[in-house]
């Protein structure tokens, strides 16, 4: 098969495609033909040299694909159906795996990311059939890989962290990245007030398209007198964080009383300063999430399944064309998922 492989930990230039081995899937497996691999910044790190798979490696962790062969005693899957993939591996049997809690897992892994689990960008992949997520016959292999990793971190953070409830209002800062959409997404389904801030004014007016009540524009607004505007003094009661640096100690401050921030990433970069007096003063709870459990995925897919959840891809590369696609998702200039479609 051909596969992008990540040769030597640095710049795009490392990501050459070549011809390797096909996969053989074993008992409990099925071999995926990988029609569409979304992106993530986590493979941007890996590639700029995050030690949690080594290279020469396959980076890739959202997979939609059609099955092109069955492993020993898999019988309730069939050659030709169409398929996204639950990216997290867990050992399934330690005290966070039975209280369904995977991600926090002492052998934890991600398909194309952690622990050299091989991922998406080929023509091939293994997965285990009992992480497979059917697709509805309308859904497009690009829109079902956008789906997964981002679906299933907003989906914990916000139904599982922050417990958003209809009526509440939740800040999402950075509103292009694909988290930050499906973040928009799922908040609007439940009912809640999103205010979405962004740094390009393209992108305010994109997600409030996808359902954004309000826009900051941010820099140059300041984002806590912003949001104590457009809320009358009450402030927000959740905040979706996925951007650290400055943005972390300013979106702490846009909080109520005992409001809660979840934060999944730093982009923008991992140290930030944050004023103490807000955290006790206000009362604030600070979730840190990283991805979610098989149960997590299965729920928030059937939201996608059914349409009550949307996807947003950017645009998309061919295969061929991977290191192009990571000089394209490095410059930010994104709103929602940028997808591998060979
Ligand atoms: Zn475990």
């Amino acid at each position: 098969m051909k596969a992008v492989v990540l040769k030597a930990y640095g710049g795009p230039e490392n990501l050459a495609l070549e011809t390797l081995p096909d996969p053989v899937p074993g008992p409990g497996e099925v071999l995926l033909r990988v029609r569409a691999c979304a992106l993530n910044h986590l493979d941007l790190w890996i590639r700029a040299g995050l030690p949690v798979a080594k290279p020469p490696f396959v980076l890739g962790c959202d997979v939609a694909g059609e099955v092109a062969a069955l492993g020993p005693g898999v019988v309730d899957v069939k050659i030709g159906q169409r398929f996204a993939v639950h990216p997290g591996r867990a050992c399934g049997t330690c005290g966070a795996c039975r209280d369904g809690r995977e991600s926090d897992c002492p052998t934890y892994g991600i398909i194309g990311a952690y622990r050299g689990l091989t991922g998406g960008y080929a023509e091939l992949l293994v997965v285990p059939s009992e992480h497979l997520l059917a697709m509805p016959d309308a859904m497009s292999f690009v829109d079902a890989a956008a789906v997964p990793l981002v679906f299933l971190t907003a989906w914990h953070m916000l139904d599982t962290l922050a417990r958003l409830e209809a009526g509440e209002t939740l800040l999402v800062v950075g509103a292009g990245a694909g988290v930050a959409t499906a973040a928009i997404s799922i908040a609007k389904a439940r009912g809640a007030r999103v205010i979405a801030t962004s740094t390009s004014r393209d992108k305010l007016a994109r997600a409030k398209a996808l359902g954004a009540d309000e826009g900051i524009l941010h820099p140059p607004e300041e984002l806590a007198r912003s949001v104590r505007k457009l809320t009358n003094g009450a402030m927000a009661d959740a905040v979706f964080e996925h951007v650290g640096g400055t943005i972390f100690g300013e979106a702490l401050k846009c909080l109520r009383r005992s409001g809660r921030l979840v934060t999944c990433g730093a982009t923008a970069g991992p140290d930030a300063t944050i004023d103490l007096r807000y955290v006790f003063d206000r009362q604030l709870r600070i979730f840190g999430a990283k991805m979610g459990s098989l149960a997590e995925m299965r729920r928030v897919w059937a939201l996608v399944a059914e349409g009550r959840l949307k996807p947003v891809v950017d645009r998309t590369f061919p295969l061929a064309d991977a290191a192009r696609a990571h000089e394209y998702l490095g410059a930010r200039g994104q709103f929602g998922k940028v997808v591998l479609a060979p």
